[in-house]
């Protein structure tokens, strides 16, 4: 679905979001409720620490983008595709040692900028080479089934997606 403008389009309009969740499920189901709006392009940077819920939330984005093959994160072969409408890659940038020199080496840059939706886990491995305009999705341990989930849309369209995943998920995620 086409995010809906409000508004003068800035590359520098912000919008946040915050919210936890208490079980997996509630992280994957925001993934879910993320691929109602994501198109062609789109790029999600998403950050946090081992076992914060990052690869969770990409199941549930990739269930919502109606994926049914078993999506693991991809950490020892960095990308995975998958064949949705559009298609989604799974970044992993975990094991990227020498960055940004090896993520260009590997072509990330211009899967970046290529068709699919982009969903990074690390993302702040790949710093410099994240467009200005994107999603990003900071998830912090509370405690064993607790995730603080910060949601910032950097840029008019993503700024507009934060709005709208808020307004259908504010009533159950407090
Ligand atoms: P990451 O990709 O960030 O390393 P994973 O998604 O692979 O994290 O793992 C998250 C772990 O935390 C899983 O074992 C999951 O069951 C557990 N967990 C507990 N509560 C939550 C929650 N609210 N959201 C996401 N994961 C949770
Ligand atoms: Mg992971």
């Amino acid at each position: 679905m086409k995010v809906p403008l409000s508004g003068q389009a800035s590359v520098h309009e912000e919008e946040r979001w915050i919210c936890h969740t208490y079980a997996p499920k509630e992280t994957a189901a925001l993934g879910a409720a993320l691929a109602t709006w994501v198109e062609a392009g789109d790029v999600i940077a998403i950050f946090g620490d081992l076992g914060t819920g990052k690869t969770t939330l990409v199941q549930g984005l990739a269930r919502g983008l109606g994926i049914t093959q078993p999506v693991t994160s991809p950490t020892f072969i960095l990308i995975n595709e998958y064949r949705s409408t559009p298609p989604l890659y799974h970044i992993d940038c975990y094991r990227l040692t020498d960055t940004p020199a090896e993520a260009w080496a590997i072509g990330l840059d211009e899967l970046l900028y290529d068709d699919g939706v982009c969903v990074i886990e690390w993302a702040d491995r790949l710093s410099s080479l994240l467009p200005i305009e994107r999603l990003d999705v900071i998830l912090t341990w509370i405690g064993p089934r607790e995730r603080e989930i910060e949601i910032v849309g950097h840029g008019a369209r993503y700024a507009a997606l934060v709005r709208m995943l808020r307004q259908a998920k504010a009533s159950e995620c407090a």
